[in-house]
């Protein structure tokens, strides 16, 4: 089972497409979910902890309200996330590369330290980082997201990093890498759709209840063994 009964488990960028469903999951599996998000979301998933991830004092601060309402923390998924609106690499500011960089890959190491100095101090815990299929594969649909890309590859690195030095103290991290699933986060490149639909051998994209899915199952004592994995979910588009 992916059992989380009596677990408490933070997720950043709860307010969005996989975030709701990934909160969702978690409490119908028994946790207590701090949502964090910069924002609140329309409908019943309200955030409650306003967090902005590329601010590590927000963060920090953001973790120490969880641990001082729970006395502890069992997991945290890091879901956070901003994709650049299809610009060109060469036309490309360095303001906006590290717009990206600063949430994706900085703020997901901002959200992993911060709960696992927690975790480290109780010598148990489970970490979960949203990465990407495009942060290993060069995608073959025409895909200006270099900025985007970039930073997956180096969730996927961080994530190998920190399970290797937070294993043999009982904090695991691991990874999921979604291909493409109906998000807000894709709302201006539906003019992709079609193509992507047709390089897919599901022929459809994904849900965010696929990706809640196998967050919860790292999360899982189930998946005791998984160290440093990153998991990829992509209906076959990158076969
Ligand atoms: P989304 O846009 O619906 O949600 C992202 C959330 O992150 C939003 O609620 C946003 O407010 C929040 N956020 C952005 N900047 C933040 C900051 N500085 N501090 C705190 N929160 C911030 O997108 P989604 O599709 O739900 O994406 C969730 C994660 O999944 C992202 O990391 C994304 O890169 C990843 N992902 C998505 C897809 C996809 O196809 N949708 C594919 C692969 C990976």
């Amino acid at each position: 089972s992916t059992s989380q009964e009596g677990r408490v488990v933070a997720v950043t960028g709860a307010a969005g497409g996989i975030g709701q469903a990934v909160c969702e999951r978690l409490r119908r599996d028994g946790a207590s979910v701090w949502a964090m998000d910069l924002r609140q979301p329309e409908g019943p998933n309200g955030v409650a902890v306003a967090v902005d991830v590329t601010d590590a004092d927000s963060v920090e601060q953001g973790f120490a309200h969880v641990r001082q309402q729970e006395g502890r923390l069992d997991a945290v998924v890091a879901g956070a996330g901003i994709v650049e609106d299809d610009v060109a690499a060469e036309s490309m500011s360095s303001a906006q590369f590290g717009a990206v960089l600063a949430v994706n890959l900085t703020g997901v190491f901002h959200t992993l330290t911060s709960a696992g100095r927690i975790m480290l101090e109780q010598g148990s815990g489970s970490c979960v980082a949203i990465s990407s299929m495009s942060g290993n594969h060069t995608v073959n649909t025409p895909q200006r997201q270099c900025a985007y890309n970039a930073s997956k590859a180096g969730v996927s690195a961080l994530v190998r990093s920190l399970a290797a030095e937070w294993a043999d103290r009982g904090v695991r991290v691991n990874a999921v890498a979604p291909g493409y699933i109906a998000t807000e986060l894709l709302a201006r490149k539906t003019h992709q759709f079609e193509q992507w639909f047709a390089h897919t051998p599901q022929r459809r994209m994904g849900a965010p209840e696929d990706v809640a899915a196998t967050v919860a199952f790292l999360l899982s004592d189930e998946a005791g063994y998984f160290c440093g994995s990153e998991l990829l979910m992509d209906g076959g588009y990158t076969l």
